[in-house]
């Protein structure tokens, strides 16, 4: 058993914990230093010594632990797990029943008073991903207690705490019976290829269900459409499933191409009808302005950090000109959306990156509607970084 610590909260973040804030933070506590040991219970004071809550250490790019209750007779164990995650369960009942979407997030980190880690659905199957050795201690306590409450034909993690947050490779299946992968779930009646063991990336991004859902039924129809950073062409395929005229997907990486195919095929889409291209964007937005290629839609989802052999993008730096490049080749009238999971800058600050590259660029634009996590990423108000995902359908004035 490792002895828990008590850590004293600086006085000027007293009142953010009592709040409701979950994250340990160097800059919240007195006396964090790294000789603590992954997943040793802490107990947050103040100055005088009066408890505040109780969490665990575990160091992730985030932070250095999170607070798991406010409640000082409550102890850290198996019952405690159980709660929490009976909680979640039940508030993602109707995710459950939908027979026309079977992949979900059961449990999303803080959101769910479960800082560093999350539990996503796949048809029956549950992926869980431990952001940080701290947590991953607790997987017994964890693991017992999910499988005391759901039925499931197996359990899969990913380790995502080596240097920096990485992924560690190695096999992830916990429990239960190996599935053959992929295996197809569904989303608003759209299927999905999913392989659990492969990488860190299982073949779809659940958080984007409702911006594809909105790209299908209500702005695809006729279209071309232009999906950037496709990955496994997701938005592709919904647009193509609402009748676009054409897809193009680009992606860097050499995946993205037979993936894309797998996911246009499962769904009856011929794929040749579709351009699927492998290719830097930055290059593949200098050839479409060198070919006159204009788009009606054009969808950009980077990440919030990417290198690459020529460049480091930054999406808190290179927003702005990536949408410049967009709009260059988007049809007057056309459809930008602008995505980004930066917890970097908030939505206000994203605005201000599309008003300044549309204003550089001479031109005018509208702000239909915006995204942010759907309902099954649960998040706390106390924490809004965790609200990452931020969403905007611009227009391009005429
Ligand atoms: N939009 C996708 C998810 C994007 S994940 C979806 O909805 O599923 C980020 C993707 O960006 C990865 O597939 C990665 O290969 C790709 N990528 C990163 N840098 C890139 C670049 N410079 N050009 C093209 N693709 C890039």
């Amino acid at each position: 058993m490792k002895k828990d610590v008590t850590l004293t909260v600086k006085s000027k973040s007293v009142s953010k914990f009592k709040g409701g804030y979950p994250l340990i933070s160097k800059d919240s506590v007195q006396n964090l230093h790294d000789g603590i040991e992954e997943g040793t219970i802490v107990k947050l004071v103040d100055e005088k010594n009066r408890f505040i809550a109780r969490g665990y250490y575990g160091k992730q790019n985030k932070g250095y632990g999170w607070v798991l209750t406010r409640n000082e007779n409550e102890l850290i164990d198996q019952s405690f797990f159980i709660k929490q995650l009976k909680k979640a369960i039940e508030s993602r009942k109707s995710f459950f029943n939908n027979q026309e979407t079977t992949a979900f997030r059961v449990v999303n980190g803080e959101g769910d008073g479960l800082g560093g880690l999350t539990i996503e659905y796949f048809d029956g199957y549950y992926l869980i991903h431990w952001y940080s050795k701290g947590i991953y201690s607790f997987r017994e306590s964890i693991i017992g207690a999910l499988k005391e409450l759901v039925q499931y034909k197996a359990i899969y993690q990913k380790k995502r705490f080596a240097e920096s947050g990485k992924y560690i490779e190695e096999d992830d299946f916990v429990t239960g019976e190996r599935g053959t992968f992929p295996i197809i779930v569904k989303e608003n009646g759209v299927h999905f290829a999913v392989y659990l063991n492969e990488s860190a990336m299982v073949g779809v991004f659940l958080d984007q269900r409702e911006v594809r859902k909105r790209i299908r039924d209500a702005y695809a129809a006729g279209k071309t459409v232009l999906n950037t950073f496709s990955y496994t062409g997701a938005f592709s395929v919904f647009a193509a499933l609402g009748d676009a005229q054409k897809t193009t997907s680009v992606d860097l990486a050499n995946r993205s191409l037979s993936k894309t195919i797998e996911q246009f095929s499962i769904n009856g889409v011929d794929y040749e009808a579709q351009e699927i291209i492998v290719e830097d964007v930055f290059r593949y937005f200098k050839y479409a302005v060198k070919k006159q290629l204009k788009f009606d839609m054009v969808i950009l989802d980077p990440p919030s950090f990417a290198r690459s052999k020529k460049m480091v993008f930054s999406a808190e730096k290179d927003y702005k000109n990536l949408l410049k490049e967009a709009i260059s080749i988007t049809e007057e009238g056309g459809i930008i959306v602008a995505s980004t999971n930066a917890s970097s800058f908030n939505m206000d600050r994203f605005k201000g990156f599309i008003d300044q590259a549309y204003k550089e660029s001479n031109k005018k634009y509208q702000l239909l509607e915006e995204y942010s996590l759907p309902e099954d990423f649960k998040t706390v108000k106390s924490f809004p970084e965790g609200d990452y995902l931020k969403v905007v359908f611009i227009k391009n004035a005429k």
